[in-house]
């Protein structure tokens, strides 16, 4: 009893638990929408935000430590985290809101860059003689604008950067050449410059390398949809093929009907009209029955003048009305380019799935369906 007890208990606990998990999950996930949508390059624009977003907070943290040590002016660190928090939630308020806006990527890429580089100069004049160190944020200005701008507007920005870190040096080396002694600044404009360059140049060639490979991947996508389609459509009529249609057939699981088409005495309007006119009856043919087809139907070219039609969950006699409809239907068929007083008709074997036997059965019904509809005189729909 008080086993039984405890286990209840322990069940209800267990309820209680999902439920609050699930709401906790939903709420994260609400937030999270909230937060950074839910369109894949909105998320991943704020990605790159907040990869640059942490850069800045560890900057200005790094800051206010050399500060409580003494080494940082105290007001300029506040300065530029005031400065840093105020560019960075404007530009996730433009990443954001960009749908609206419509802004360029590149437009979007450059503000930010030139953003990131007045933040560098600034970090530059507080940080005294751990100043060098806040040069590496340079390098991350220009990996971050190369996934927006071209080669040319990156080598562009980054010469900006070079001009205000360069002018920024120069002023300090004037101002105060005890701190900022002139050769030191030189010294590390040079490399400075060397290496925003060479970042510049390799991430420039990174991404005309992945612009290839985009375009790469672009023709192997597209070559795949044409193989796709050579491998499951008839190239004459456009409707499925034999083998196409097998896979329909292996995949249909439940109760269906078959139906063999063949047009009749087709031979004679090669014979008598010509091949070329023989391929416009087989292609106005399956437009018509393809034109015909309930959703869920399937029709394919089975061989020459023949068309097999898959009726998923009809029964025979639901199969015989409709593919008796589209015999009907065959005596206003124009053919394009023969006389309009050329009557095309065709002969159909109908047989439904029995159980779940193979549909190769089925289909062998359906064509002793056929033979009989065409030995009764053809222009008949029989259903075995
Ligand atoms: P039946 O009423 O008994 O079906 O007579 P039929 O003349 O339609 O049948 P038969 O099997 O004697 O002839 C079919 C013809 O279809 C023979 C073949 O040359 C022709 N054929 C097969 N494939 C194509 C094709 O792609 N284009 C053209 N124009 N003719 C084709
Ligand atoms: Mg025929
Ligand atoms: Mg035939």
């Amino acid at each position: 009893m008080r086993d039984a007890l405890l286990a209840n208990d322990c069940d209800e606990m267990q309820g209680y638990l999902h439920t609050r998990i699930g709401r906790v999950m939903e709420l994260r996930a609400r937030v999270v929408t909230l937060a950074i949508g839910t369109d894949p390059k909105l998320r991943r624009m704020l990605t790159y935000w907040a990869a640059t977003a942490t850069l800045y907070a560890l900057f200005v943290t790094l800051l206010a430590v050399e500060s409580a040590a003494g080494m940082v002016p105290y007001h300029g660190v506040l300065g530029l985290g005031l400065y840093a928090a105020l560019g960075a939630s404007t530009f996730y308020a433009l990443v954001r809101a960009n749908a609206h806006l419509g802004l360029r990527p590149h437009t979007l890429a450059t503000l930010q860059g030139l953003f990131g580089i007045t933040c560098n100069m600034w970090a530059y004049s507080i940080t005294g003689p751990l100043r060098g160190a806040t040069l590496m944020g340079l390098m991350v200005v220009v990996v971050f604008c190369t996934f927006a701008l071209r080669p040319r507007q990156t080598l562009l920005l980054a010469v900006c950067g070079l001009a205000g870190m360069g002018a920024t040096m120069w002023w300090h080396q004037m101002r105060d050449p005890l701190h900022y002694p002139p050769r030191v600044e030189a010294v590390t404009f040079v490399i400075m410059a060397g290496c925003s360059l060479t970042v510049t140049f390799l991430t420039g060639e990174m991404n005309k390398l992945r612009a290839r490979l985009k375009a790469k991947r672009e023709i192997v996508e597209a070559a795949l949809v044409t193989i796709r389609l050579l491998a499951t459509t008839d190239e004459l009529t456009s409707v499925s093929n034999r083998r196409h249609m097998n896979e329909l057939l292996d995949a249909e699981q439940g109760p269906a009907c078959v139906a063999l088409i063949d047009i009749d005495f087709f031979k004679q309007i090669n014979d008598r009209h010509g091949h070329a006119a023989g391929d416009a009856v087989l292609r106005a043919v399956a437009h018509r029955l393809r034109a015909g087809l309930r959703p869920g139907d399937a029709l394919a070219r089975w061989g020459g003048e023949e068309f097999l039609m898959l009726l998923p969950a009809t029964s025979l006699v639901e199969a015989h009305a409709f593919v008796e409809s589209l015999r009907a239907g065959m005596a206003d068929l124009a053919v394009p380019g023969l006389d309009a007083r050329l009557r095309v008709t065709f002969s159909a074997g109908l047989a439904a799935r029995q159980d779940r036997e193979p549909f190769s059965a089925t289909v062998n019904r359906a064509d002793k369906a056929l033979y009989a509809a065409k030995a009764a005189g053809r222009d008949r729909v029989i259903g075995a």
